[in-house]
């Protein structure tokens, strides 16, 4: 099923009707909305599986569409004896509907498993402790702004085995996702060489992901990111699949033993990028003419009816910048003419912006 990025409840549930037979409701939401979860193999080996604990995640979820009939596909007899596979395809239904971060409480569930205070995060909760898995998937969305290392490629894929304390010890549960994470990473390299990164691994004992480790299950925190021009993330879409599919042979691997090491080297995540510098442009600045600026220009992701938009707003101007972007356009000299106005220190407004770049299209 393609889907842009919005991703809203009704429409994923349009995908799992079919798989009416092997979902059950694990959970309601803020709203009351049925938290589904789908159960796939026989396997003794358990992975429980979420995406969209925050609402406006959507690629992951995309990538489940692909991963659910691509396992129950009979020609994986290897995968359905091996594995049992707990996904949910949509922790945070309220915050899906209307595309935020946060549940209906404007509650990060990925902040709350101390407090436990969100009726999302105990269906996680309960399922977690009744089903005692193997290994937890964290799935999750990366804004545009990450590279895979200093002055690296922009991320397109990152993971991470959270820490289980503050010192990040390499305790057996995070030793065994970073084994699973380098055996990944070694699949993909030849794809997207360059393009993975390694995400923030500051201990935060509310993430989710975090707190599981600390239980002694290996976690591992998937962050689907950004290929440039994709911005509907099709294309990353694939990457998460490619990475599910090499999870699975990173863990039946026999003898593929990998050192913390391996996982160490893989690019820290940078912030780095922005979407697009602009060069060539004349700014007021409180009356005052600048000329030939470049301005670095971030888009926010705004549901606007039923698509996501991605609205211009600007992040820096000067003759120099401290950013790259995913795309440098010129302003063309018959328009170089132009002038934005604005006041320091103030997002240039949005409308300005988007006038400005229709005339560069
Ligand atoms: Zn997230």
């Amino acid at each position: 099923m393609k889907c842009k990025r919005y991703l809203p409840p009704e429409q994923l549930q349009e995908f799992l009707s079919q798989f009416d037979a092997i979902t059950k409701i694990i959970g309601f939401s803020v709203q009351n909305r049925p938290i589904k979860m789908l159960e796939i193999g026989s396997g003794p080996y358990k992975i429980l599986i979420w995406s969209q604990m925050h609402g406006n995640e959507s690629t992951t979820t995309k990538a489940l569409l692909d991963l659910i009939p691509w396992f129950i596909d009979v020609n994986q007899e290897k995968l359905h004896s091996s594995f049992t596979l707990y996904i949910i395809p949509q922790l945070n239904p309220d915050g899906s509907l209307v595309y935020t971060r946060n549940n209906a409480n404007n509650i990060d569930l990925n902040r709350d498993a101390i407090k436990m205070s969100q009726p999302e995060s105990k269906a996680l909760k309960f399922i977690y402790e009744k089903i005692k898995p193997n290994l937890c998937l964290n799935l999750h969305g990366q804004q545009t702004i990450y590279s895979a290392g200093k002055e690296g490629k922009s991320a397109i894929l990152s993971f991470l085995a959270p820490a289980a304390d503050l010192e990040c010890s390499i305790t057996p549960a995070r030793r065994r996702s970073m084994g699973i994470i380098s055996g990944i990473v070694k699949l993909l390299e030849k794809e997207i060489s360059g393009s993975i990164g390694r995400y923030d691994e500051t201990f935060n004992p509310n993430c989710v992901g975090d707190s599981f480790t600390q239980s002694g299950t290996p976690t591992i925190l998937f962050e689907a990111g950004h290929v440039p021009d994709d911005y509907q993330r099709e294309k990353t879409r694939l990457y998460i699949f490619e990475a599910f599919k090499a999870l699975f042979i990173s863990i039946l691997q026999p003898n593929q033993a990998f050192e913390p090491k391996d996982y160490l080297s893989i690019p820290n995540n940078e912030i780095e990028f922005c979407d697009l510098i602009l060069s060539g442009v004349n700014i007021l600045v409180d009356g005052n003419e600048i000329k030939k600026q470049k301005i670095a220009i971030q888009y926010r992701e705004t549901l606007i009816k039923d698509s996501v938009h991605f609205l211009p707003e600007m992040k820096a101007y000067g003759t120099e910048l401290d950013l790259r972007a995913h795309k440098y356009t010129k302003l063309p000299a018959s328009i170089q003419t132009s002038k934005i106005e604005f006041h320091d220190k103030e997002l240039i407004k949005n409308r300005a912006l988007i006038n400005l770049l229709s005339l560069t299209n």
